[in-house]
């Protein structure tokens, strides 16, 4: 890694995801435009970074730029990351989150997850040679698919369907983890590999068609709150700071991975549900609907390795978190989405 040896060590020294901070003077973050790109961009400019995003806008957001291009030290490159990737100057570190991650557009979008998966990670691997960067892949918990192991340790491998639906996000994860792998032992390419568990937080589209913001958007507007099945499957989410936290305490380890990134702390999508009705004030009723193919029956990770190698652990908990998003999506003025975003239709989920 082309890095100033000095700054690499005292950073690597400090592994609660303050590394950044320390050695990262430029980044390339694809996907910058989306949810937690745009909150990763935002981390790492707060801390004196400059950040190039690289974004084709399938799934982000405009205003997302708008409001990271209010730093000095914010770039941005229109481009789809299927096509190489040119970027001058200095470049420590690619952060490779360009992929739709909502069932709901991997499913509108694909054959163009499936690229992004995988022709845009071998872009994105062969930028970060280009420049001696490390780069990090944000992978998935959908790599574990449907699992028969409870909690999900990164030594398992997993139970997908191939061929399902899912399988164009689950696959394309899978294939860039090991083409990360490939580029890592053919090449010695310096890659840290992020399993990330459902994150959520301010910026998630209302009707992306993940729970948290469909049950928000629903609970606010006093409408049914829909929940797949019986609800009993169970899903463990984190706030996106600690995600975020995640990613760059790997960004400045040692390790390839994968680590899982996600809260250890396991409920029921019911149990979820209620959580955000509360926590919104709603009295809307929960209903069910039905459950979506190959959707996971449980999702918990086993955080040891992050607590271990990265000294991670997520720090906000969930009323807290939740607080924050309903405050967020709350924060629209009437007919507005928050943050002046463009408005986009909502529909159920998916
Ligand atoms: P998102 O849809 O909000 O953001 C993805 C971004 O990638 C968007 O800005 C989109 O326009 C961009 N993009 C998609 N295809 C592209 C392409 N071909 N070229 C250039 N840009 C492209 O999704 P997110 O929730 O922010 O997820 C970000 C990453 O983290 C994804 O790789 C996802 O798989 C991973 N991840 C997220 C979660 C989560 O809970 N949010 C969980 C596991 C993994």
């Amino acid at each position: 890694m082309a890095l100033n040896g000095a700054a690499v060590a005292e950073g690597r020294r400090d592994q609660g995801g303050n590394m950044s901070q320390a050695h990262i003077r430029r980044a390339v973050v694809t996907g910058g435009a989306g949810f937690v790109g745009s909150h990763l961009c935002e981390r790492l400019l707060d801390a004196g970074a400059e950040v190039v995003c690289v974004d084709n806008l399938a799934t982000g957001s405009a205003e997302n730029l708008r409001r990271l291009a209010r730093h000095a030290g914010f770039s941005s490159i229109e481009a789809d990351v299927t096509r190489p990737m040119r970027v001058a100057g200095r470049v420590d570190a690619v952060f490779h989150l360009a992929s739709a991650a909502s069932p709901r557009d991997y499913l509108r979008l694909p054959v163009e997850t499936l690229e992004a998966g995988s022709l845009g990670t071998r872009n994105a691997l062969d930028l970060a040679a280009e420049h001696g960067a490390r780069m990090v892949l944000a992978s998935t918990s959908e790599v574990y698919g449907d699992p028969l192991h409870h909690p999900q340790h990164e030594s398992y491998w997993g139970n997908v369907n191939p061929v399902g639906p899912r399988s164009v996000y689950d696959e394309a994860k899978r294939y860039a983890e090991a083409l990360t792998m490939a580029y890592h032992r053919t090449h010695g390419a310096d890659v840290g590999i992020a399993r990330i568990f459902n994150s959520y937080g301010p910026r998630m589209r209302p009707d992306d068609g993940r729970a948290i913001p469909t049950f928000i958007r629903q609970a606010m507007a006093g409408e049914p709150i829909t929940v797949s099945g019986d609800g009993m499957q169970t899903r463990s989410v984190c706030y996106v700071d600690d995600t975020v936290r995640g990613l760059l305490a790997l960004a400045g380890a040692d390790i390839t991975g994968p680590v899982n990134i996600g809260s250890p702390h396991e409920l029921s999508m019911r149990a979820l549900a209620e959580l955000v009705r509360s926590v919104c004030g709603s009295d809307s009723p929960i209903v069910p609907v039905g459950r979506p193919v190959d959707d996971p029956r449980f999702r918990r990770p086993d955080t040891g390795l992050a607590a271990r190698a990265l000294g991670w652990r997520p720090l906000v908990p969930m009323e807290e978190g939740l607080r924050l998003t309903v405050e967020w999506f709350a924060g629209a003025p009437a007919g507005h989405p928050p943050e002046g975003r463009e408005a986009e239709p909502t529909a159920g989920r998916a």
